[in-house]
C-alpha cells in the first residue's frame, strides 16, 4: 500500500513470494478470516504472537490492548503521572465489567510488547509524521479528525514497565502470556464490526501470524471513553488511530501488504 510505504520504518515484512500471502488475501476476500467475538473493547494486542493455552481468547485487538485506550484518554486530558492513569484505567475497565488486557513477554515479569515498551518512539514518529499518518489514515477510513492529536505526549516521559505493573496489579485484568515466535506476513485493518481475525485460520494457511487491528473496536472505546471520563470522543478516536498506524509503521517494512475489510 503506496500511503503505508511511505510511512513505515520498521524491520517486519515477509518474503514477497511468502506461500500463504495468496491463501490469505483469499480467505480475506471469501470472510473466512473473520470470527465473530462478544467483546467490543479491544482485549488482544495487534501483536501476531498467539496467547498460548489457556489464556486463548476471541477479543478485538489493538495496538497494547488496553494500552490503546491509555493512549487515547492521555492525549485528551493530559498527564498527571508517569503512569498516565493506567491504575485508574484498569479499576474504571474492571469496575465496568470490562476485561482489562495487555500481554507479557516471554519472561511473563515484563510487558514484552513492542506498542508498550516502544510507546515514546511510536508517540514521536506519529508526531514527526503527521501528514503521512493522516494520508495513511484517509486510506483505511480511519478517522483522525483532530490535528496532530498526539501532540500533547510529544516529549514527555512514560513509565511503560510501571503501566505495566499498574494492569498486572489490577486483580480484574487479563495479563496475557504470549508465544515467542512471530512472523506477521500482512497488515489487516478490519472494519467488520463485531468480528475479528480467526486463529484457526491463519493456522489453517500454514501457521502464519498478521497484525491484526480490528479499527470499529477503537470506535467503541472512544465512545467508552467519552462516557465515562468525559474526554473529547474525536480527539480519543483521533489519537488512537494515529497511535495505531504509527505503531504498524514502527514495526513493519514498506514492502508489508495491507488488507483492508470493511
Ligand atoms: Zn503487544
Amino acid at each position: 500500500m503506496e500511503q503505508f510505504a511511505k510511512l513505515a520504518r520498521g524491520s517486519i515484512a515477509p518474503d514477497p513470494d511468502h506461500p500463504a500471502l495468496g491463501p490469505l488475501a483469499l480467505a480475506d476476500a471469501d470472510g473466512s478470516l473473520y470470527i465473530k467475538t462478544d467483546d467490543l473493547l479491544p482485549g488482544r494486542c495487534i501483536d501476531g504472537r498467539r496467547p498460548t493455552t489457556p489464556y486463548a481468547t476471541i477479543s478485538p485487538c489493538a495496538p497494547g490492548a488496553s494500552l490503546s485506550l491509555l493512549i487515547g484518554l492521555a492525549a485528551t486530558r493530559g498527564i498527571t503521572d508517569p503512569m498516565w492513569g493506567a491504575g485508574e484505567l484498569a479499576a474504571r475497565l474492571t469496575a465496568a465489567g470490562l476485561e482489562p488486557g495487555i500481554h507479557t513477554g516471554p519472561d511473563d515479569h515484563s510487558s514484552g510488547c513492542g506498542a508498550l515498551d516502544s510507546a515514546s518512539e511510536i508517540i514521536s514518529l506519529a508526531n514527526e509524521t503527521e501528514p503521512l499518518v493522516r494520508e495513511c489514515a484517509d486510506a483505511l477510513d480511519m478517522a483522525v479528525s483532530t490535528t496532530f492529536p498526539l501532540a500533547s505526549l510529544a516529549g514527555v516521559p512514560l513509565d511503560s514497565a510501571g503501566i505495566y505493573r499498574k494492569f498486572d496489579e489490577d486483580p480484574g485484568s487479563r495479563v496475557t502470556p504470549l508465544r515467542g515466535v512471530h512472523s506477521e506476513i500482512a497488515i489487516v485493518v478490519n472494519h467488520e464490526k463485531g468480528t475479528t481475525i480467526d486463529q484457526n485460520t491463519l493456522d489453517r494457511l500454514g501457521e502464519v501470524d498478521v497484525f491484526d487491528v480490528d479499527v470499529w473496536s477503537l470506535e467503541v472505546a472512544a465512545d467508552w471513553l467519552a462516557e465515562e471520563f468525559g474526554v473529547d470522543r474525536d480527539h480519543a478516536l483521533s489519537a488512537m488511530n494515529a497511535f495505531t498506524i504509527a505503531t504498524l509503521a514502527f514495526l513493519a517494512q514498506p514492502s508489508m501488504t495491507v488488507l483492508h475489510h470493511t
